[in-house]
This record gives structure tokens, C-alpha cells and sequence, in this order.
């Protein structure tokens, strides 16, 4: 991720197809793939700790319920 000549005077997004004949327009739409992205991050770290509290509660469940007699 360090290419920062030729894609630069095209005006196309390299997040995505889109070609922008304005530089602001491009920077416009940069800053919307910025806020999308931040935005998915956090979403993906929520889902996280969802399935990682999901899998905690699992397993505590298996400990003091089921699988008891199972050890020895
Ligand atoms: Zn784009």
C-alpha cells in the first residue's frame, strides 16, 4: 500500500472503480470511503466480542451443567 504517483493523476478511487475528473470531488468521495471504513471496523470488532462472549457463555454453561460426571 504504497503507490502514490499514477493513480494520484487519474483521479480514479483505488478503494474503487469510481473516476473522478475533479480532484475535489475525488478527495470528497476519499473522505467517504474513510468514514466507511472506520464505521466497519468498529462493527467488526462488536461482532467480536459478541461471538467471544457468545463462546464464553457456551463454555460456562458446559462447565457447571452438562459434561459434570464426565470428569475424573
Ligand atoms: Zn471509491
Amino acid at each position: 500500500m504504497g503507490q502514490l504517483s499514477e493513480n494520484d493523476q487519474s483521479g480514479a478511487s483505488p478503494s474503487c472503480a469510481a473516476v473522478f475528473y475533479k480532484v475535489k470531488s475525488r478527495s470528497a468521495h476519499m473522505k467517504s470511503h474513510a468514514e466507511q471504513e472506520k464505521k466497519a471496523a468498529a462493527l467488526r470488532l462488536k461482532e467480536k466480542e459478541a461471538a467471544a462472549a457468545a463462546a464464553h457463555q457456551q463454555a460456562l454453561q458446559e462447565e457447571s451443567g452438562a459434561g459434570a460426571g464426565d470428569k475424573g
